[in-house]
């Protein structure tokens, strides 16, 4: 059964992600200007996680819309759990780990929904594969907070498609998106098959650090300059910077992906918006691949 990110669940078709937002150091008004900036452009989807900014980055954003509900309303939540950090904030963490078990996941998903101060997460992605996963029990922890409202859907992050495929395996409703790390300089997920998987199961996969993390501005080597130089002949064709045709490369993609964007800055993120604007012919997105690449297709 086809789950659609965008249409089923309303889903933008670029997010906004929150990871660096403690980094950001933005005051309650600054994040209000921000989210606020995110919705007006067409940007509804909030990407967040209980162990950003060191468990803090749930709480600054619930904080500053606490009385924002028309903001609230208007807006869409993905939130993850399933790590436990080494923090001050978890003193009985002694090793950070990864836990799946059906306490955590409905503790973590309630806890998240109290930090981000809404009565509803409308995605809820287990952050990373767990070598001690009880599929199982996670299906018994994504049952109940569904039967319970808490959270509308259920996804991954960071799965491998047998990973992928075993969960799917335990729960009596479709997975909605695997989120994994895809830009034009991390290929992995070309080729390990969970591009592959989410094409199989029409579900529309996520783009984490569809920047590189910002990697590619600084380029030092041959093989990221090389890239830089065909982004940038791109990019003057289309009268834009590299960052947009970075994000319009992961939209062309057939695969549907929703670009996960990192930047707390405004006009970055507007930036970012135009790329939906820009549909990069085929042999455009082959330039960039090969660039990536450094070498031809065979
Ligand atoms: P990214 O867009 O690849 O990198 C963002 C970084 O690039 C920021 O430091 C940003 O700095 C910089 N940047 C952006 N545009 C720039 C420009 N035009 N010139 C120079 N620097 C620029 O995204 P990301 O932050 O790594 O990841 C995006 C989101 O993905 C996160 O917020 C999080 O929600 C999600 N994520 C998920 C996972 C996972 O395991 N599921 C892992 C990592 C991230 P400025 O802020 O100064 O613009």
């Amino acid at each position: 059964m086809k789950t659609s990110l965008n249409q089923d669940l309303n889903i933008s078709k670029m997010v906004h992600g929150v990871w660096r937002l403690a980094d950001w150091n933005y005051s309650n008004k600054e994040i209000e200007e921000l989210v606020e900036g995110c919705l007006e452009l067409g940007i509804n989807t909030f990407d967040h996680a209980d162990i950003y900014g060191d468990y803090s980055c749930e709480t600054l954003f619930g904080e500053a819309l606490k009385n924002r509900s028309d903001l609230k309303e208007q807006m869409k939540i993905v939130t993850k759990c399933g790590i436990k950090l080494i923090s001050e904030k978890r003193p009985e963490h002694r090793i950070k780990h990864y836990d799946t078990s059906y306490e955590h996941i409905t503790w973590s998903a309630e806890n998240s929904l109290k930090m981000l101060g809404v009565d509803v997460i409308d995605v809820l992605l287990i952050h990373r594969p767990d070598p001690f996963i009880d599929t199982h029990e996670v299906a018994k922890a994504f049952s109940k907070l569904k039967e319970e409202g808490k959270v509308k859907a259920f996804g991954v992050s960071n799965f491998l498609p047998h990973q992928f495929k075993a969960l799917q395996a335990a729960l009596d409703f479709p997975l909605v998106t695997n989120q994994i790390e895809i830009s034009c300089v991390s290929l992995k997920e070309f080729d390990n098959g969970s591009l592959d998987l989410c094409q199989e199961l029409n579900i529309q996969p996520m783009a984490w650090s569809p920047l590189a993390g910002g990697a590619i501005f600084n380029a030092q080597t041959h093989r990221m300059m090389t890239l830089k130089n065909v982004l940038h002949k791109i990019s003057d064709q289309y009268s834009t910077t590299i960052d947009v045709i970075m994000y319009a490369w992961l939209l062309a993609h057939p695969a549907g992906i929703i670009p996960v964007i990192g930047t707390g800055k405004i006009e970055r993120i507007k930036a970012a918006y135009s790329a939906l604007d820009i549909q990069l012919s085929r042999q455009e997105w082959f330039e960039i691949w090969v660039a990536s690449r450094g070498e031809s297709v065979p």
